[in-house]
């Protein structure tokens, strides 16, 4: 007799382990791993996943009596490494069962169960959104010699992307949204043709893998020997990790591409995971120079028909290179060889929904799983991986750093320079704009180059912060900023709870705890006031308002889907010109004539009640960095601080790592923070305050029972979140710090499964969190 486990699509924690159910005899061959089942389940039917068969029944079954799977509702989604890769992710990070298993499933295919309005009775309804959109558009004969207008910046790059070969339109529209006008456009000049084809394999393909980005001649040692190591953890095939720390501008790319053209030969696919925003026609383009049609994209801009489409390219085996935003990790490819994740410190590549995975630990048990190499990428890596590296095993794996120090043909990095904005408020200076900044915009603007101007602005909390030497009040039992409440004027701690009244902190009274000033306020400029002040800069240097383009781009100015995209291409296309923009400018960008990067505020985000806060800071300052000089010209960088002498600013001043590090690691290990610890959150929030306080200090007690005296774990809580109320939901929460080997998501599922819930209330169980407000 052939067994089924059976993983019910029911979201709720009472019911989170696989049932088993017989295979009837009719149903042979069609009930297997990965396929959706219609099932009974206490009286009522319900959707499952098959995430195992086996021929004998658990020990424990033996004598009671099992139910047989009803009918088979879809085909396979997953094979058997896919179905212990969710078994693995509910374990790791306390989820359900079913949330796991939903991030394996075809997009916008599932089935559920519905009351029929004329019988009563339940039944199976599936949304299929079956879209296939096959349209695929190429360059025609002519078009190959078509020349866009300069400022046609929409038609440049359409007709850089078809320059590799044809495209899907799907796939266009997602990288570059609105492109159908252009599409149409050019098809009416005969420019471009578009046709209908399901599948594209051989044609013409092959033909213009060298296409526009060339091959370089010759790789840098540093290309080489990460390519050295990644072949090593390929031949390993245990989930060995390569660790490639290279400066930005290293070729950190090349030495993807060159990974993958390894492992297609050896027939063999890749994934290749990039930061959501950085998913543009640009980058997109560079893998599909290289390996033409059997490249696909999965992203968010897709609709969901697109994105499923996109999902069975790979699960026929056509698609070969899998490149997309997280998510593309559970794409079906059945045998990759090698696992990418470039911008590995981005904090984008963690889930905010359950299962709250992070995509850097689940390639890491997907690489072991597979028996494939997984090569990270970072110009200012995470401190989780550096640290994995200098013990040189993690969980059973070989983690290897290689270093890329250079830029290849010997370009340099961009000088930096760092101005104590505390000394130009001495001055009187009440401008944005410090004296040396305003010199380097001025130098742009008659050189008719181009800056990027950061303004650092990230989470939403407010703080106190000394306007004569910049110090933002701290915890005195966590290291972590104070966040400061106008309504009831008080400093509260969102890591241990405590709180104090405005005059109660520090001793005396309300003044700066450094240096006793009573210039203490709440912080914060927005991109408006930046744009303003500088039209107004620019209109003082004498030139005409339009020969200089400001653009601004923040999240107000890019709600619009392809908005983005727009204002860059807007940036790309003018002669002179400024981007002002909040952190989303600091990636994707790959301007050659950028020869400024400003940061307006270097130090709003080092104080945030985060202990991420620092590696952030350095991690984006050090990204924004990059931006300048990529051309032939020099480029120059300069940051605004009130902290000049923080160690995070002082390593971007000097581009020495260490200087960071250090005080850093120093910091976390004092404080008992990763990569020392796992720090995990549980959040628990619903509209009743009462319910929401008994349901977390029910997990509270639970937690400290289990914990019990073990001083490596700590519970700490619960406590009001930062953002106490979202969207009318009280939010409590209590964190629970364990050593870096524990398997803290069972222990949390299992204390939220037995705690006193009401109804209503809900539980978001964040294993190694990444926002604790
Ligand atoms: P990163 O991803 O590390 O920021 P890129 O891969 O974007 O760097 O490379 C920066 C530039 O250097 C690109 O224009 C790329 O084509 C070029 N490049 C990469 N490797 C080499 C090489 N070995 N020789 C010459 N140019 C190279
Ligand atoms: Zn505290
Ligand atoms: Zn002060």
């Amino acid at each position: 007799m052939l067994y089924a486990s059976v993983v019910l699509d029911i979201p709720t924690r009472a019911l989170d382990e696989a049932f088993t159910y017989e295979v009837p005899d009719s149903l042979l061959g069609q009930v297997t791993v990965g396929t959706t089942v219609l099932v009974t389940f206490s009286r009522r039917e319900a959707v499952g996943y098959v995430v195992g068969l086996a021929d004998d029944l658990p020990h424990e079954l033996k004598s009671s009596r099992v139910l047989s799977v009803e009918r088979v509702l879809a085909e396979s989604a997953f094979d058997e490494t896919g179905a212990r890769l969710v078994l693995w992710l509910a374990r790791e990070y306390g989820s359900t069962l079913s949330d796991a298993v939903r991030l394996l499933l075809p997009p916008g295919q599932r089935i559920s169960m519905r009351r029929s309005s004329e019988d009563g009775r339940w039944e199976p309804v599936s949304k299929q959104v079956g879209a296939v959109d096959d349209r695929w558009v190429s360059l025609t004969e002519e078009g190959r010699t078509f020349e866009p207008r300069r400022n046609a910046g929409r038609q440049r790059a359409l007709v850089a992307a078809l320059a590799a070969g044809s495209v899907r339109m799907a796939e266009l529209g997602a990288t570059m949204p609105g492109i159908g006008a252009t599409v149409a456009a050019l098809e009416r000049k005969g420019v471009v043709c578009v046709e209908h084809r399901r599948l594209v394999r051989g044609s013409g393909a092959t033909s213009l893998s060298s296409a526009s980005a060339p091959r370089p001649q010759k790789l840098t040692d540093g290309q080489v020997a990460a390519l050295g190591a990644i072949e090593d953890s390929c031949a390993a095939a245990c989930g060995d990790v390569v660790l490639v720390d290279g400066v930005t501008g290293s070729g950190k790319t090349e030495v993807y591409l060159q990974a993958i053209e390894r492992a297609l030969e050896r027939g063999r696919g890749a994934l290749v995971l990039v930061p959501e925003i950085s998913l543009t026609a640009q980058t997109v383009g560079r893998f599909r120079a290289r390996f033409g049609d059997r490249v696909c994209v999965l992203h968010s801009g897709l609709s969901t028909g697109e994105r499923f489409d996109q999902w069975d390219m790979v699960r026929q085996g056509v698609a070969r290179v899998v490149v997309g935003a997280r998510s593309a990790l559970f794409a079906p490819l059945a045998d990759p060889g090698v696992i990418i994740i470039d911008e590995e410190h981005e904090g984008s590549y963690k889930q905010d929904g359950a299962p709250r995975y992070h995509a850097r630990e689940v390639a890491a048990e997907l690489a072991r799983l597979r028996g494939c190499a997984l090569v990270l990428g970072s110009a200012t890596p995470s401190l989780e991986s550096l640290g994995r590296c200098e013990r040189g095993v993690w969980r059973e794996a070989t983690w290897r750093r290689v270093v890329m120090s250079e830029r290849p043909g010997g370009a340099s990095l961009p000088k930096v320079r760092v101005v104590d904005m505390t000394a130009q408020f001495g001055d009187g200076r009440r401008s944005l704009f410090s004296a040396p900044m305003v010199e380097a915009i001025r130098g742009v603007v008659e050189r008719r180059e181009k800056a990027v101007l950061l303004l650092n602005r990230r989470g939403f909390a407010n703080f106190l912060m000394c306007r004569e030497c910049g110090c933002v009040p701290e915890c005195p039992h966590c290291s972590t900023s104070l966040t400061y409440h106008e309504r009831t004027h008080t400093l509260a701690c969102h890591t241990c709870g405590r709180s104090w009244a405005m005059h109660a902190y520090p001793d005396p009274a309300t003044c700066c705890p450094n240096c006793g000033s009573r210039y203490m306020g709440a912080y914060g400029v927005g991109t408006q006031r930046v744009e303003d002040e500088l039209h107004a800069l620019v209109d003082s240097f004498g030139v005409a308002r339009d020969a200089v383009e400001v653009i601004r781009m923040d999240a107000d100015t890019t709600r619009k889907k392809g908005s983005h995209q727009r204002l860059l291409e807007q940036f790309d296309a003018a002669e002179c010109a400024i981007l002002i923009g909040t952190q989303m400018i600091a990636k994707g960008l790959d301007f050659p004539e950028v020869t400024l990067a400003g940061v307006v505020n270097a130090d709003t985000t080092l104080k945030l009640p985060d202990f991420r806060s620092a590696e952030r800071t350095y991690a984006l300052l050090e990204q924004v960095a990059g931006r300048s000089g990529r051309g032939d010209r020099p480029g120059q960088v300069i940051i605004q601080a009130y902290w000049a002498s923080h160690p995070s600013i002082r390593a971007v001043e000097t581009h020495d790592r260490m200087l960071f590090l250090e005080s850093e690691l120093n910091e976390r290990s004092a404080a008992g923070y990763p990569p020392y610890t796992r720090v995990s959150n549980v959040v628990v929030s619903g509209t009743r305050v009462d319910d929401v306080r008994d349901a977390c200090d029910s997990i509270a007690t639970l937690l400290r029972e289990r914990v019990g005296e073990d001083p490596a774990w700590e519970v700490l809580g619960p406590a009001d979140c930062v953002k106490a109320r979202v969207k009318d939901r009280f939010r409590r929460h209590v964190v629970v710090k364990s050593p870096t080997e524990s398997g803290v998501g069972e222990l949390l599922a299992s204390c939220a499964r037995e705690a006193n819930v009401p109804k209503g209330v809900n539980v978001a169980i964040d294993v190694d969190a990444h926002d604790m407000m």
